[in-house]
Order: C-alpha cells, then structure tokens, then sequence
C-alpha cells in the first residue's frame, strides 16, 4: 500500500503560498468566537511535488477508462471525450445560477430546448423531459406518467406493470416506490419475452408493460410489435428502459416501434464519466397522448425566446428535481450529439454492435455463451464449464482480471443466466485493445485448467486482495483518523 500522506509529511515543507490578505479586520472580529475551533488537527506537511505524486499514485490503484478497457455490460463504460470536461467548465455555463433572469440565460435555455428536441427526434418521441437525474429516477418519472394517463381516465383500477425475469433490478423497484404491483414474466428459451406467457397474463388491470430493448442478455426483441398490439389492446402503455439504446442510436426509434414512453440514460449512451454512484442524468421521452403529464418546467420557445414553460402544470405529475437536474451532464450529452451529428451516432451503435459481436466470437471457445448467434452491443457468456470442471466461480475470473489490467465484466447479472459474465466493449475500443482483452480471458481459462487453486486467491497484483464486498459497500468507512 503507498503511504498516506501523513506519513510523507516532513516538518516545515510546504507547497503553497497564501496570497496576500485584502482586508485590515482581524479575522477574529469577522468570525464569531463560538465558530472557532480549538483545537486544530495536525496538517501534513508536503511540497507539491510530494502531493501531486502521493495523487497520482492513488489514482492509479483504481481503475478507469483511460488506464484500460472497461468492460461492464449494461453500463456503456464507453471513452468520454475531455472536449466535454473543457466545455462544460467554461465560465459561460460554470457561472450561471439557477435564480438569473430569464433573459439572462438563453444560450443556456437554447442548449436545454435542443437538447429536448434532439433526444426526442433520436428516440421518435414527441417531447422529453430533462429532470430525472438517473436512469432509475427516469424510470419512476415515467411510471408516476402512466399513473397519471390512467386516472386522468378514471381507470384507478390499473394498478400492474408486467416485465420479464431479465429486468434490471432497479424496474421492478420503481414500479414498486410508484405504487404499482410487479407481474414478472420468464423469458422464453431464446431469451425473449414469451408472447404466450404475456397473453395469459394479460388483464384490464395491466398499467403497462416495462421493457429493456436490447434486453439484458444482449438480444433485441424482435417480437415488439405483437407485445405493443397486446398490451395497447388493454389500453396499457409501452415502457422502455432506454439504458441500452447505445445499440439503437440512428438504427431504431422507440417512438415509432410501439413504446410510449422511454428514459435515456445520458451519463451512459451520451457519455459523462460515470459510476461510484451518479451523477447522472436519466431524460424521460413521452408519445403525443402523454404530453400533459411530462413535469413541469419544460424549455420552449416562442418569439420572445426561450422560457420555462408551466403551461400544462395542472396535468402535470410536478417536479421531480430541484431547478432543472443536472445540467453539466446536458452540457456533455449536447456537445456529444452536436459534434457526432445524425451519421456520427449510427455509426456508434453499428460499432457498438460489431464490437461486442467480434469479443463474443473470440471467446466463445473458451467459454459457455448460451445465447451466441448474434449479438447487440453486448452478450452475456457464463462460467459454468469452469464451475463444473474445477470449482470456479464466475467470481474467482472477475477478480483474476484486476491482475491483468482491466476492469471485470458485469456479474451475476441478469439473474436468469447461472454465473453470469454481462460483457460490454464499447464502440471507442479498437480491434488491437480487444483483441488484448480476448487473451487475457483466454489466458484465464487456460490458467484455471492448469492451476485452479490460484484462481481462488486472486486478485493477486492488486494493493487490495479480496474484498468482503458487502461489508465494503454497507458498512463503507472513508473517515481518515489520525492516530497521535
Ligand atoms: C443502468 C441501468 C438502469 C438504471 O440506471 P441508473 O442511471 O444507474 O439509475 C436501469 N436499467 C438498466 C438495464 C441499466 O443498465
């Protein structure tokens, strides 16, 4: 493990200058004495060299896009441009407050309206909202809509939401905090919704129907426009969860396939840097009938210019986020849109799809892939020959992989796949860097053949090895206390 900090302090080094004070008022008068503090906790003591390497140096323990590929299927790690990160830190948009003056801030409100306007034309939506700040707070948004749509026609009764087994865990929880009751559907053989089972539980209780296309075993549904024509025949409405619409961009719209109302998620499709918990932004896109329901405010424009729009506030489900979310990551999904243009983000998904089809050829021979004749921008191969053969776990393979250089797969997930391993290349790596990574799981497999119980200590390399992950993640202490 590398030293803190503390331990590199060294008596009277330092690596600031203060500048000079701008006022003659003891700072004793300008600070009430009850905010003093007594006693002051010991500072290290470090030149900036000594704090720039100590940095560094810990940032490199972690691991991240630009250090190597980072395969975690359904979460699109795909590169995020730093064009993004200098963009978004300029003055124009870094000084702007939420309270200015309307006509203050129309370059800002300009960039909301199109970025509205450019998600709905690539979904096939009429309209979108922006205020949902994660793809699961989208997800409740779009439910409290449907809720609404369905009481606006006194149809109260309508209290379920059907979703298949393969439903990423966060559906099944926002169809729970909104209210409604979960029927949970078994996919079929193939790995798709079974079109029989939905019709037997089809009813005039049935909300809607929440889907992920692509779904999570890489696949897409083919069968949509049967599923729509059922569940609209009950006066249900589509969901889509939108976290997989990096294999659609260009290619497919949601909109015009029978969904009626869809989130983004912009932190993955339109690229922020995300994980460790947010921030995200997870935009809500609406068919014609579900307009009156979006929440207030939306961004519109009439010939005075841009505004916040309350108009439909009477139908509307409300806000969902103070002020208007998180506009940083506006600002990076815009430029992304803008700079790839409508050729640019197909040829995101066609790569996003080739890509992950050339990983799953490279190691179908090594390992088990239940579904592997075609892929979308993601496929989900499973450790079970390895378990059955020598007692490893899909586990043991994801921490195996620390030691080579790269971030494990998406595991355990989705449920329906025994040892599942959900793997996601991304359109930003090339042939070379996927190539590399082939090996190094090729190279595990054989690694496991000729020394199973060295799977079962790795990681190995890491300055941590193996993790109680639950405890790490319930009971997370990041208090740094210095002992005298
Ligand atoms: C990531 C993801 C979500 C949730 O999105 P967050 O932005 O993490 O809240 C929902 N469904 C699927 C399929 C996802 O991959």
């Amino acid at each position: 493990m590398p030293k803190t900090i503390f331990e590199i302090s060294s008596p009277g080094r330092k690596g600031v200058t203060l500048p000079k004070r701008e006022f003659d008022t003891p700072l004793e008068q300008l600070i009430p004495s009850k905010f003093h503090r007594k006693a002051i906790a010991k500072l290290p003591e470090v030149s900036e060299l000594d704090v720039m390497r100590h940095f560094i140096e810990l940032s490199h323990l972690n691991h991240f896009i630009e250090k190597g590929l980072y395969p975690l299927g359904s979460c699109t790690m795909k590169y995020n441009p730093k064009i993004h990160e200098q963009l978004v830190r300029h003055s124009c948009f870094g000084n702007l407050h939420p309270y200015q003056p309307q006509s203050t801030l129309q370059g800002a409100l300009k960039l909301l309206f199109e970025l509205q306007q450019d998600l709905a034309e690539i979904s096939g939506m009429a309209n979108v909202t922006l205020q949902p700040v994660a793809g699961a707070q989208g997800e409740f948004t779009g439910l409290k809509i449907i809720e609404a749509y369905h009481r606006s026609k006194g149809n109260t009764h309508k209290n379920k939401i059907i979703m298949p087994d393969s439903a990423h865990g966060t559906n099944p929880a926002s169809c729970t905090l909104a209210g409604f009751e979960v029927i949970e559907l078994k996919s079929d053989a193939e790995g798709k919704v079974d079109v029989e089972a939905l019709k037997a539980v089809l009813s005039d209780e049935v909300a809607g129907f929440m889907l992920t296309n692509p779904n999570t075993l890489g696949l897409f549904e083919s069968q949509i426009r049967e599923i729509s024509d059922l569940i609209h025949s009950v006066d249900g409405l589509m969901y889509m969860d939108g976290a997989n619409l990096n294999a659609l961009l260009g290619i497919v719209q949601p909109g015009k396939i029978g969904f009626d109302v869809m989130h983004y998620n912009l932190h993955k499709t339109f690229t922020t840097p995300h994980g460790g918990g947010g921030p995200g932004c997870g935009p809500v896109g609406v068919v014609e009938k579900l307009l009156p329901f979006l929440p207030v405010p939306m961004i519109s424009h009439n010939q005075d210019g841009y505004y916040l729009d309350y108009l439909h506030a009477e139908t509307s489900i409300g806000k969902v986020h103070g002020f208007y979310g998180n506009f940083a990551i506006m600002v990076r999904a815009y430029v992304y849109i803008k700079m790839l243009g409508p050729v640019g983000l197909r040829r995101v998904s066609e790569n996003a799809i080739i890509n992950a089809n050339y990983l799953m050829k490279l190691l179908e021979d090594h390992y088990h892939i239940q579904h592997k004749d075609y892929c979308m921008h993601e496929f989900v191969a499973d450790g079970t020959l390895q378990k059955k053969a020598h007692g490893i776990s899909t586990l043991d393979i994801a921490k195996r992989l620390l030691d080579k250089g790269y971030h494990a797969p998406t595991i355990y997930f989705p449920l329906i796949i025994p040892e599942a391993m959900m793997f996601e290349p991304t359109e930003t790596e090339s042939k070379q860097s996927i190539d590399a990574f082939a090996d190094a799981m090729i190279e595990i497999a054989a690694e496991i053949e000729r020394d199973p119980e060295m799977l079962h200590e790795a990681p190995l390399c890491t300055p941590v090895r193996r993790v109680d992950d639950v405890r790490a993640v319930k009971m997370l202490d990041t208090r740094f206390e210095i002992k005298d």
